[in-house]
């Protein structure tokens, strides 16, 4: 096997590897514009330029991946020192535009660091997109949580050309009509693996409230739900600091969709408890996600977001005194409008509050000709 630590393998792989960047392949972002109020933020709207880094504390670093699409960027964390070996947190996709990202701190900022690990929050391409290509590029360990692990070697080993039957039917019972469905047809499936380098064949495993020591600064690992299977956030309780991915993004809603992976999920309940579970870490920390500038704020953002969902379910359930399918809920929960490009995700979103509201006893489901009828209870 063709391994070690020689980055002009890797960068050739990289070469060889298909690049059709589309950025809808990558559309992470929440569909709800949020509530801000009570953050602040320490660098303001600064953040690095290509090649270059931000120092937020000792032992940690601020990069910028550009990425094309809505989402602009995916902020990596370099924790640890040069010397030590440094961990990378999250990666961007296998665009060009985040591998020369990468190829010009390792010219600028980190070159002739150390790399010790790459660790991805979860699975979502933007987040490991170039994990395998750093992980064989500095033959280092890639570690991710097992639920997220395996969901990503899955989704990546599931490829065929059109969507599951499961998917279109999810969809027709959401209230797609025809030409929405054949639209989603015609786009394929497996798509995801245009942006993913090939992954390690094994990983390093996180688990919920293991201390990693990174030169010699504790991170607990704290796992949250929803947004992905079992989500990774590290927190270093000596310096303040919450590296929190998408499990709290300061300016969008993470997406919480229901998918016909596991139609009778409740990702929202999931979500829910995860941001209770959040709160019982201190309030005063340095939140750094991995969309927008890091923020103070931490407690007020969770709180916010809960009331905003739990707001929106209260809205929903009183709208369903007539029974309405998920795609005509959809002026309620988004305030922009909802096109071939946003129908997906909207729709897991809609889907995700009935199935809490459903789970919850406030609402019950009729399925008539396979479309879902949601009504008040
Ligand atoms: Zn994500």
């Amino acid at each position: 096997m063709t391994q070690g630590n020689n980055p002009n393998l890797a960068d050739a792989a990289l070469e060889g590897a298909s690049q059709s960047p589309d950025a809808s392949i990558a559309a992470d972002d929440g569909m709800v514009a949020t509530s801000a109020a009570g953050l602040s933020y320490p660098h303001g709207d600064s953040a690095p330029e290509v090649g270059a880094l931000i120092d937020i504390a000792p032992g940690v670093r601020w990069a910028r991946i550009p990425m094309p699409g809505s989402l602009d960027h995916i902020n990596s964390w370099i924790l640890g020192d040069d010397a030590t070996g440094l961990t990378i947190v999250d990666t961007g996709l296998m665009v060009d535009a985040c591998s020369a990202a990468w190829k010009a701190l390792f010219a600028g900022a980190l070159a002739g660091a150390r790399v010790e690990r790459i660790l991805c929050t979860h699975l979502h391409p933007d987040h490991i997109g170039l994990a395998g290509w750093l992980a064989r590029r500095f033959d280092v360990p890639l570690a991710m949580t097992r639920g997220e692990w395996l969901n990503a070697r899955l989704m990546l080993a599931d490829m065929r050309d059109t969507p599951p039957e499961e998917v279109s039917a999810m969809q027709r019972a959401a209230g797609w009509d025809a030409d929405a469905i054949d639209h989603a047809r015609a786009q394929g499936w497996s798509r995801l693996g245009q942006v993913i380098f090939r992954l390690p064949y094994g990983y390093q495993r996180l688990v919920d409230g293991q201390i990693l020591s990174i030169s010699g600064q504790d991170w607990q690992v704290v796992v949250g739900s929803g947004h992905s299977p079992e989500h990774a956030c590290l927190w270093n309780a000596a310096a303040g600091i919450l590296i929190s991915g998408d499990q709290i993004l300061p300016r969008i809603s993470s997406n919480v969709s229901l998918n016909a992976g596991e139609p009778e999920g409740n990702p929202l309940g999931e979500w829910l408890t995860s941001i209770d579970k959040l709160l019982t870490l201190p309030d005063n920390l340095l939140v750094c996600p991995a969309h927008g500038e890091p923020f103070y704020g931490f407690h007020a953002r969770l709180q916010a977001l809960k009331a905003e969902h739990l707001d929106r379910l209260d809205a929903l359930s009183d709208a369903l005194r007539d029974a309405q399918r998920a795609v005509d809920i959809f002026p309620l929960l988004f305030r922009r409008p909802i096109g071939d490009k946003q129908r997906g995700l909207a729709t897991g979103e809609a889907l995700a509050h009935l199935r809490w509201l459903e789970v919850a006893g406030r609402i019950t489901r009729e399925t008539r000709d396979g479309v879902w009828w949601w009504q008040q209870v």
